[in-house]
């Protein structure tokens, strides 16, 4: 579902992906971790064309975003790809981003209203659908402000998911959540992955990455250096970067 090829990132201060090629299946869950400043993040944010890459091949669900690296600028089918690209993948970030002027329900009706031209009917059905399956009916009329992390978490969730994409993407989703609330926005996932979804997850919960993930790609240094089951990578870590990362958790 997804193919990445070769793909490079630079910032002013220099390479933050190094060519990275990955194949990600349908209904995989796959965990990414690393040291910080690895480039997890913008990895993630390259899959959803929130960043340009420099070079390199990324399809998802048969949309491709490619760049030689000869481009002087960004070239108009290569932007019109990236739109299309941003409505194939859903992504939730650490910090909660729900609009604080809307109730939960309006925040999930706004993706199809907008961006899909939903009637308002239509995108009701769709935000109450979404908001029992993360288990926040009850809350669905209330502001972000009043609830807690973990539901205001998991309605960026159902906002994501209401542009029916075929990848999500959570970028460290329960870092900036009390330890108490984790286990709930870590279940959304298992459902979610239950059904069948693509969701690759940028995350320091090491047991979760183990336990839940299909796979865990360790990055360092902007590349993928080891790539393994849970298990596997944890007991038997192959690279020494790996074994060095790892050593903090065990
Ligand atoms: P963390 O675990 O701390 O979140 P990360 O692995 O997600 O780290 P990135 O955020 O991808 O790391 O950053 C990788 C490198 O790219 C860092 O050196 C960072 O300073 C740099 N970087 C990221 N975004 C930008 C930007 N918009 N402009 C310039 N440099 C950037
Ligand atoms: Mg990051």
């Amino acid at each position: 579902l997804i193919h990445v090829e070769n793909l490079y990132k630079s910032f002013e201060d220099g390479e933050v992906l190094n060519g990275i090629s990955i194949d990600i299946h349908e209904g995989d869950l796959v965990s990414i971790i690393g040291p910080s400043g690895c480039g997890k993040s913008t990895f993630l944010r390259c899959l959803n064309c929130l960043e340009y890459i420099d070079s390199g091949t990324i399809t998802i669900a048969g949309v491709t975003v490619s760049r030689t690296g000869k481009e002087k600028e960004l070239d108009k089918s290569f932007l019109e790809a990236c739109h299309h690209m941003r409505q194939e993948v859903g992504m939730v970030f650490q910090s909660f981003n729900l609009f604080p002027h809307r109730t939960v329900l309006e925040n999930v009706m706004l993706a199809p209203m907008v961006v899909k031209k939903a009637s308002e009917e239509e995108a009701h059905e769709i935000a109450l659908r979404l908001l029992e399956k993360v288990g926040l009916s009850e809350h669905a009329h209330k502001y972000p402000a009043t609830l807690s992390g973990g539901q205001t978490q998991r309605g960026a969730i159902a906002r994501a998911l209401a542009m029916n994409p075929k990848v999500m993407l959570y970028d460290e989703p329960t870092s900036a959540l009390d330890p108490e609330l984790v286990g709930e926005v870590l279940q959304v996932m298992k459902d979610l992955d239950n059904e069948g979804m693509t969701q690759i997850i940028v995350t320091h919960q090491m047991r979760f990455a183990r336990n839940a993930s299909d796979y865990i790609v360790f990055m360092d240094g902007g590349e993928i250096v080891e790539m393994a089951d849970g298990d596997v990578l944890f007991e038997t870590p192959q690279n020494k970067r790996t074994k060095a990362f790892l050593r903090h958790f065990s």
